[in-house]
């Protein structure tokens, strides 16, 4: 197999919630001699110096630092943490038919529902533990075969094939075993943190799917996976950040809660997070709210989150001059209405990045009759407002629990993302920028 699809591959298994992204994005900085910073805490940071700080445990923003004076530019790549699937809510089970213990769950985000049916499933996500007189959050992975949402047979709904809808509440809940299994989430999830069932306050617990990911087609050239939207921009922005070497500029990268619910939170790209961050970095720097503005006004924000392939059943979904294949490359994200931040002056900076890393780029634009989705870039950019692109990798079955990209594209995006944080941006006046 490609090293690179099975490297992301493993990336993704250790990443089945988004507190569980962070830990392993984490995990990376560390084995790379980043230090964790707590917002709590007074910042004491040395020029040279590499660190990253979490908030909420599901959102990270790691930075290095160059040896030059300030004012220099931050060079930000963010992501999300996050995909689509079913919260386990806070009355976690209950007796259905008379037979059965049911899960019960809410949608987080929008998922294609019908691909979670008739396949195990796990949970994983925070729990929240009453611990030598703390509120202490500890990290859980079930990692077992535990839950089934069933279809209904073809015999007891003859219409199933013609056109579906699902219903959250009915439709959707798992079940757990038998009636006689009631209460044994609860029981599972203390054994799990080592507490009491008492002294399990609350869980933030999501589902996932078990099924691993895999390398297929005739000469290898897809990769299927839960969450490749948007665990492969993930893990490319990070393994850029990791081999990059920047002298003049701060890479940055924000890797981001919550995206699809609306990035609304504390954590998510609308919250205060990236600033409060970059403004500690200035002023640990011994820098001014001044040399804050004028750092951001030669910074740049690589916004990357997933695109769509053209569909090979359905091309007619996609605009018929703009049709992103797998493994042709990046796809640079366009639209009017600015729900993707690009424009002629962000689309120029990272094209001259990527010819000069060798990194094909393609184009989307939806279907002008189509609203399409949204994503990060404009919504961080309320916070920290600087040019920012929007890309992604071409793929297959977004918001489907089990999805499906081109190897060669993580490759690309490791490439890209190296030389766009090895770069440093010089603004000679507004809309005149010397890339270095
Ligand atoms: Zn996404």
């Amino acid at each position: 197999m490609n090293t690179c699809a099975s490297d992301l591959l493993t990336f993704i298994k250790k990443s089945p919630s988004a507190y569980h992204t962070v830990r392993a994005v984490s995990d990376e900085l560390k084995a790379a001699g980043f230090t964790e910073l707590s917002e709590g805490d007074a910042w004491h940071l040395t020029a040279g110096g590499k660190y990253y700080v979490t908030r909420n445990l599901s959102s990270v923003v790691a930075f290095t630092l160059p040896e030059a004076t300030l004012p220099c530019g931050f060079m930000i790549a963010a992501a999300h943490s996050d995909s689509p699937s079913f919260k386990i809510k806070e009355i976690s089970d209950s007796e259905v038919a008379g037979s059965y213990t049911r899960i019960n769950v809410e949608r987080y985000g929008g998922m294609l529902c019908s691909t979670w049916f008739d396949r195990p499933l796990s949970a994983a996500g925070k729990v929240t533990v009453a611990e030598n007189g703390k509120v202490v959050s500890h990290l859980v992975d079930l990692d077992a075969d535990l839950f089934m949402i069933p279809s209904v047979a073809i015999h007891m709904n003859r219409n199933a094939n013609e056109g579906a809808s699902y219903n959250a509440a009915s439709d959707m809940q798992p079940i757990a075993g038998t009636a006689a299994v009631k209460g044994g989430l609860k029981a599972k999830l203390a054994e799990a943190v080592g507490a009491t069932e008492d002294a399990v306050l609350a869980t933030d617990l999501f589902l996932y799917p078990r099924t691993e990911g895999c390398v297929w087609g005739l000469q290898n050239e897809f990769v299927s996976s839960p969450r490749l939207d948007d665990l492969q921009c993930v893990y490319g922005a990070l393994n850029g950040f990791l081999q990059a070497n920047n002298r003049k500029a701060m890479p940055v990268l924000f890797v981001a809660d919550n995206e699809e619910v609306g990035s609304s939170t504390k954590q998510g790209a609308a919250s205060t997070f990236l600033y409060d961050v970059l403004v500690c970095v200035i002023e640990a720097l011994g820098g001014s709210p001044a040399d804050y503005r004028r750092a951001v006004a030669r910074s740049f924000m690589v916004s990357a989150d997933n695109a769509h392939a053209v569909h090979p059943n359905h091309p007619e979904y996609a605009d018929p001059n703009h049709r992103p294949e797998m493994n042709k490359g990046i796809v640079i994200k366009h639209n009017a209405g600015q729900r993707y931040t690009t424009d002629s002056v962000s689309s120029a900076i990272f094209t001259a990045i990527c010819r000069k890393a060798d990194v094909p780029l393609q184009h989307f634009t939806n279907r002008p009759d189509m609203a399409g989705g949204s994503t990060l870039g404009n919504i961080a950019n309320t916070q920290v407002s600087l040019n920012t692109v929007d890309i992604g990798l071409p793929q297959l079955a977004m918001h489907s629990c089990y999805e499906t990209a081109g190897v060669k594209d993580t490759d690309y995006l490791m490439k890209a993302m190296t030389a766009f944080f090895s770069s440093s941006l010089r603004m000679d006046a507004d809309g005149v920028y010397g890339i270095e």
